[in-house]
């Protein structure tokens, strides 16, 4: 692609290093940016650059967040003795917005993918088992993407966890097998949520 100018072909280099954004993208929404008020440009650096140095993680779920304790843990009305536990943010908003899940989250922030060279360390594992030892969870709810990542990442869990006598359930599959939970349409998620069933069950099914 050549350039007229080097401060243009910045700015689309800058913005092709986005997923899915393309050169030929890049160079379209730049031109959009351009055809703007200036300050337009201002509000989106700035609202990128204050997400970038304020956001935080919630020290109990792990959840982005604004305050050092998420909006979902500080609800004293949830169920905080039952943990869902799910990859990122994405599938906190996917269940959050069925409205059928009462319960407090555990996001780990990945799975383990030896592929993509995510391993066991570097996901929020460690403070989820010792949530689960420290007696005061009744319920963990897998709900992964059924995945072999996920699924592999549900059963390192579960060896974990699984000589405590909490109950371990995973959502049920009416989410397709290899399909992401963001994308599942929120009456299914929801009854995957309702019609838990026991992990233990699950694996030794499949
Ligand atoms: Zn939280």
């Amino acid at each position: 692609m050549e350039f007229s100018s080097k401060l243009l072909e910045k700015a689309v280099n800058e913005m092709s290093q986005l997923p899915g954004i393309g050169k030929r993208t890049a160079l379209r929404l730049v031109l959009h940016l351009l055809k703007q008020p200036q300050e337009r440009t201002g509000f989106l650096t700035e609202a990128l650059m204050n997400m970038r140095h304020q956001i935080r993680f919630c020290e109990s779920c792990h959840n982005i967040s604004d305050e050092k304790i998420c909006e979902i843990c500080a609800q004293p009305s949830r169920n905080h003795q039952t943990i869902c536990v799910v990859e990122d943010v994405r599938d906190v908003m996917a269940i959050e917005n069925t409205g059928q899940f009462k319960g407090i989250y555990h996001v780990l922030g990945g799975k383990i993918s030896p592929i993509e060279g995510v391993g066991p360390s570097q996901l929020t594992i460690t403070s989820l088992v010792e949530k689960v030892k420290s007696g005061k969870v009744s319920e963990i709810i897998f709900a992964l993407s059924s995945t072999i990542e996920g699924d592999t990442t549900n059963f390192y869990i579960y060896k974990q966890i699984a000589d405590s006598s909490i109950l371990v359930s995973t959502i049920a599959r009416g989410i397709a097998v290899g399909d992401e939970l963001e994308y599942a349409d929120e009456v299914t998620l929801g009854r995957s949520i309702l019609h838990r069933i026991p992990f233990e069950n699950n694996y030794k099914n499949s």
